[in-house]
């Protein structure tokens, strides 16, 4: 695995009206979820931020103050930092289907920015159970 310093999970700016991401924090505090590979005793910072609405175009005005200040400060490059597309974004879920903008995310972040991008932070078991019902369409994998 990389070696990865900071964590930024992007995060659906409609769901997180209702939504503090405290469970995206803790997933990633506890090691669960798309989080779990990631080594627990290794100090790695943790950053959310939604995408700003649809069409998520702020993510890239975001990111790249995010990618000049942490460079500036503190020397962290591309490189070591490791975006994640939140659950509610990257899933079919019971907060809505998956992000209709999501290539259009992934373009901005990957192409456009030359971060590296992964899908899900937070896996609920509830929602785990309704996908192996085939309630939701889309399906977790663990990608790192
Ligand atoms: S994945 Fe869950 S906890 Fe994280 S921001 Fe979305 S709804 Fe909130
Ligand atoms: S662009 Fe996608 S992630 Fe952003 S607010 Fe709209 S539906 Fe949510």
């Amino acid at each position: 695995m990389k070696n990865i310093k900071y964590i930024v999970v992007v995060q659906c700016h409609i769901v997180k009206e209702r939504c503090s991401g405290y469970l995206c924090e803790y997933a990633f505090s506890e090691r669960t979820g798309s989080f779990s590979n990631y080594p627990k005793n290794t100090p790695i910072r943790f950053l959310s931020l939604t995408c700003g609405g649809c069409c998520g175009r702020a993510v890239h005005r975001k990111l790249s103050n995010l990618i000049k200040k942490i460079k500036q400060k503190e020397n962290i490059g591309k490189d070591e930092i490791q975006v994640h597309l939140s659950s509610c974004i990257s899933f079919d879920s019971y907060h809505g289907g998956q992000c209709p903008h999501k290539e259009y995310l992934e373009t901005l972040i990957c192409d456009k920015l030359g971060l590296d991008c992964v899908d899900g932070s937070r896996i609920s078991e509830l929602t785990e159970k309704r996908r192996e019902e085939g309630l939701y369409k889309t399906q977790f994998h663990l990608t790192k």
